[in-house]
């Protein structure tokens, strides 16, 4: 469904609100939402169905929502599943057309409660109505002052300018750090209607909201190019954060090939967050870290970050994290350092870390501190800074200082305390909302990692829409990326991977169109025909069997390399064809040119069912098979993001011409990357392709691939 913003907006923000099968019992732990709302502050009408009650907290009760005096903008629904049909009928009736399904059972659960959700559905398409859940909290919005969540909550008078949208009850409703202070929460739980998408652009289109936090188990299937889209729209105005959970389900479908095993559904969505530019998070505090971070700090404009320790120990765990976490220690200015030097004993040369202490040597510590982050601050080449240590309770308050400091030079600085009086600390510091304290050098460190990814990486990036190349095949109904509202890719995958089938020989033809660089080939029926195919090839020549049930080749023993004279390509062909006689009357022989040395890499392409058609490249051998060394793109790509995916995976070195290797041609590699991945943006049909191997050989020399396996849905 198209977006409705105004719709969203209400979820969030609406004028009146009936809570159907509000409860009678009040008080703590009877999770009323009823009284929630009202606790909160709610200023809004608010109204309540319910049967058996005439009011409840000076609520005037009504029997069924047809009984209303109006139609309110939003209706909670928290009745019984069973009853969830009748009572989004009674309401549409009555014209509401916002609905929260709080009820778990639906969808989520069993088939009973998969119909309940299908019938549901299908009562707010015919009434044009929209909703949220079932299975969630709803929404909090401490901005405007609404909540829908049964678990109490009292609402923030200074929240954070931030939005979170999650897929549990757990971040909206409990003490869980930083989440407490949201802005706007949503919990999308089943999915049923709003989704990701929305609630993303929502808060993307929200002027209040400068952070967007999102905890995400999945998307629904054939959304996800959908979310890519309005993902990017929001990192440009507003960095967004992922916390992405249930990774592994990964590989929880049985694979044809390499690359259905390798690209498992969380590699998919890692790559494509990366493509939107949506940063990425490990765990809950990370998360939390983050926000916190995002909401406090001013842009940083570089890597360069100075760590001013209260220990040479403390200094270096925070230059190990900076290496971890794609930051630089910067090199102090020459008058940096002389001004620091004044301060220190002779017989120590100040760096970067700087450990304050041996200044501080018969003085009182605090001070000193304060002098050196000031000298250091005002240094043009840093760009942020990490402060070690604590209060020593000297005449300065050094946490005051920060605050003030922090303000004054417009740099980020985060603050690693320790001790027993950390925590109360850390809670006046960051009250000031400009000094963000972590318990740990590491987390110090990473949150301004996250800086740096978004301010540098993600809105510095070149923004390039992938070019199709010339001379490819016209496709006349576009690529084939998954229809969102279709959801054209999605259930049905399962079921139709039982009618895959693998293209045979006419899957060089296929490569060869799009332009990708494949060993010259024949097919031969007979071992006189594959001699007849390799003279006119050129001798030497490989002979393997292709077609049919044959899987791996190799194990049957059905490739032969390096064969040199026709009597040598007989004697292959007829052994191949002996190996193969169990698999089928399809098995063919295919005779190719043999292209000894080169480096073998593995190409691959899948159709993902949130993303659609995705890319894979490795080293090949042990690289991909045992290190799983694989790295994962979004089809169609542009040249330097094919370039940027080989980049990422360790064995690219050996590819670079590590140690006396040389070169490979990664130009050719990368155009033939750039094919590979608009040949599976055209065909849906694909559903899983591995070259395994393409030979390349030294730049300039070009890439082959000598062996293909395409699957394809055999309705196509
Ligand atoms: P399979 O993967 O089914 O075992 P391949 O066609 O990939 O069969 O062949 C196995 C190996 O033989 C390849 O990994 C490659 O090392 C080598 N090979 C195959 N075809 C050629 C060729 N045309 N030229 C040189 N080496 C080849
Ligand atoms: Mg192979």
């Amino acid at each position: 469904l198209a977006y409705d913003a105004a719709a969203m907006e209400l979820f969030f923000n609406p004028r009146s609100v009936v809570i159907v099968g509000a409860s009678r019992k009040t008080g703590p732990g009877s999770f009323n939402i009823l009284e929630n709302l009202l606790a909160y502050g709610y200023r809004g009408r608010v109204y309540a169905v319910n049967p058996r009650a005439s009011d409840i907290l000076g609520v005037k009760c009504y029997p069924r929502a047809q009984d209303l005096p109006e139609a309110p903008d939003l209706a909670v629904v928290t009745v019984p599943r069973e009853l969830l049909p009748e009572v989004v009928r009674d309401c549409c009736t009555r014209g509401v057309r916002l609905f929260i399904f709080v009820p778990q059972g639906l969808g989520e659960a069993d088939e009973v409660g998969a119909a309940i959700q299908s019938e549901v559905l299908e009562t707010l398409r015919r009434h044009g109505a929209r909703a949220v859940g079932p299975n969630t909290l709803g929404t909090i919005n401490a901005l405007d002052g609404f909540m829908s969540s049964f678990m109490g909550l009292t609402r923030n008078a200074d929240p954070f300018p931030c939005g979170l949208i999650c897929q549990t009850g757990l971040f909206l409703a409990t003490d869980l750090g930083q989440t407490t202070s949201l802005g706007k929460g949503i919990d999308v739980g089943n999915q049923a209607d709003i989704g990701f998408p929305d609630a993303l652009r929502h808060l993307a289109e929200d002027p209040r909201v400068k952070v967007i936090a999102m905890h995400m188990e999945g998307l629904r299937p054939g959304e996800g190019r959908l979310f890519l889209e309005v993902a990017r729209e929001a990192v440009a105005r507003k960095p967004v954060l992922v916390y992405k959970t249930a990774r592994s389900a990964t590989g929880a479908e049985a694979a044809g090939s390499h690359t259905g095993s390798l690209a498992g559904s969380h590699e998919v969505y890692v790559a494509a967050f990366e493509e939107a530019g949506i940063i990425q998070l490990k765990d809950v505090d990370d998360l939390d870290d983050t926000i916190k971070a995002f909401v406090f700090l001013p842009p940083m404009r570089g890597r360069r970050v100075a760590i001013l320790s209260i220990s040479g120990g403390g200094g270096i765990m925070a230059a190990d994290a900076c290496d971890d976490h794609g930051l630089r220690l910067a090199e102090f200015s020459p008058e940096t350092r002389a001004r620091l030097q004044e301060m220190f004993p002779s017989w120590m040369t100040v760096s970067n870390p700087l450990d304050v202490w041996p200044a501080a040597i018969g003085k009182e510590y605090d001070p000193v501190f304060a002098t050196c982050l000031d000298i250091v601050a005002a240094d043009p080449n840093v760009d942020a800074l990490v402060c070690i240590g604590g209060s020593m309770g000297g005449g300065v308050d050094i946490g005051d200082f920060v605050v003030e400091g922090a303000r004054r030079w417009g740099k980020p600085v985060t603050w690693w305390l320790y001790g027993k009086r950390a925590a109360a600390i850390a809670a006046e510091v960051e009250s000031s909302r400009c000094v963000p304290v972590y318990p740990s050098a590491d987390r110090a460190v990473r949150a301004l990692g996250h800086l740096a990814t978004y301010y540098l990486d993600v809105l510095g990036r070149r923004k390039e829409a992938p070019v199709r190349p010339v001379g490819l095949p016209r496709v006349e109904r576009g690529p084939g990326l998954p229809d969102a509202a279709a959801g054209t890719n999605g259930p049905g995958l399962r079921a139709r991977r039982a009618t895959v089938r693998a293209m045979g020989a006419e899957a060089f033809d296929l490569l060869r169109s799009y332009g990708i660089p494949v060993a010259r080939w024949a097919v031969a029926s007979s071992p006189q025909a594959a001699a007849a195919a390799a003279a006119s090839l050129g001798l030497p020549v490989v002979v393997k069997a292709v077609g049919g049930n044959v899987l791996h080749k190799s194990e049957l023993g059905a490739v032969k390399l390096g064969l040199a004279t026709p009597e040598a390509v007989l004697e292959a062909a007829e052994d191949v064809l002996r190996r193969v006689a169990g698999e089928g009357s399809e098995v063919r022989l295919l005779v190719q040119e043999f292209l000894p040395g080169g480096q073998e890499v593995i190409l691959g392409a899948k159709h993902d069912p949130h993303f659609g058609p995705t890319v894979l490249f490795g080293l090949g051998g042990i690289f991909t098979e045992v290190l799983r060394d694989v790295a994962i793109g979004l089809a169609p790509l542009t040249t330097d993001r094919a370039h940027g995916l080989m980049a990422k995976t360790k064995g690219y070195a050996v590819l670079a011409g590590a140690r006396s290797r040389g070169r490979s041609d990664l130009e050719a590699l990368a155009d033939t990357l750039v094919r590979l991945s608009w040949l599976v943006a055209d065909h849906p049909e694909i559903v899983e392709l591995d070259l395994n191997p393409v030979k390349v050989f030294a730049a300039g020399q070009g890439c082959v691939a000598v062996d293909a396996r395409v699957l394809v849905r055999s309705d196509a």
